[in-house]
C-alpha cells in the first residue's frame, strides 16, 4: 500500500503531467486548425499535410485519453480509492505506480488487459 506521502509525492507529477498535457493538446488543436486551413487553400498538397493533421488528431485523441486516466487517477486520490487495481481490488505496487502514476491495474492485471486486447 502506497503511503500518504507517497501518493503526494505521485499527485504532484499528476497534476503537472495533467497541464503539460492539457497544453500539448490545446497546440495540437490550434495546429489541426492550421493544417486544415492550408489544405483547403492548397490543393497541390493536399495529400501530404492532410495526413500530417491526421497524424496529429490520432496524437491528440491519445493526449486526451491519457489526461482522461490522469484526471481519474487525481480523483481516485480525492476518493482515497487511489493505488487500488480496478480489476482485482488489490493494491497497485507503488514501484508500479511511480513507473505509471495512472495505472488502473496492478501488474498481473494488466499482463490479462494486455492479452485480451490484442
Ligand atoms: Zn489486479
Amino acid at each position: 500500500m502506497a503511503s500518504k506521502k507517497q501518493i503526494d509525492e505521485l499527485k504532484i507529477i499528476l497534476e503537472e503531467k495533467c497541464i503539460q498535457i492539457e497544453n500539448n493538446i490545446f497546440d495540437a488543436k490550434n495546429n489541426i486548425a492550421q493544417l486544415k486551413e492550408n489544405e483547403c487553400k492548397d490543393d497541390f498538397d493536399f495529400a501530404e499535410s492532410s495526413s500530417d493533421s491526421f497524424t496529429l488528431e490520432a496524437i491528440t485523441k491519445q493526449q486526451v485519453n491519457e489526461l482522461t486516466e490522469i484526471k481519474n487517477a487525481l480523483q481516485a486520490i480525492k476518493n482515497n480509492t487511489y493505488g487500488i487495481c480496478d480489476m482485482c481490488d488489490e493494491n497497485i505496487s507503488i514501484g508500479r505506480l511511480k513507473a505509471k502514476p495512472f495505472a488502473k491495474y496492478c501488474t498481473s492485471c494488466r499482463e490479462i488487459y494486455e492479452e485480451e486486447n490484442k
